[in-house]
């Protein structure tokens, strides 16, 4: 696999009519760091991976966590 798309969150603050996701302040569905961690390790992504939502910077520690593991998981290494 190329490229991953995660979608870390269906939660958003914008009320945008056109919204594909039905995105609102109302979701409540987040990704958990493991769930990203998971995720990465078994698609194992050659290309970029994109954190996206919903609005994905409400999840910040997630993004973070998992931009780091991404990383590692391609460079394949290891501290
Ligand atoms: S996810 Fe994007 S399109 Fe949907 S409400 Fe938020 S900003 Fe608008």
């Amino acid at each position: 696999m190329k490229r991953l798309e995660l979608k870390v969150t269906y939660k958003c603050t914008d009320h945008c009519r056109h919204c594909i996701y039905c995105s609102t302040d109302r979701q409540g569905t987040f990704l958990t760091t493991s769930d990203v961690e998971r995720i990465i390790r078994q698609t194992r992504p050659t290309g970029c991976v994109l954190f996206t939502g919903g609005e994905a910077s409400l999840a910040p520690e997630v993004v973070v966590h998992g931009m780091g593991f991404a990383k590692i998981e391609q460079s394949g290494q290891r501290f």
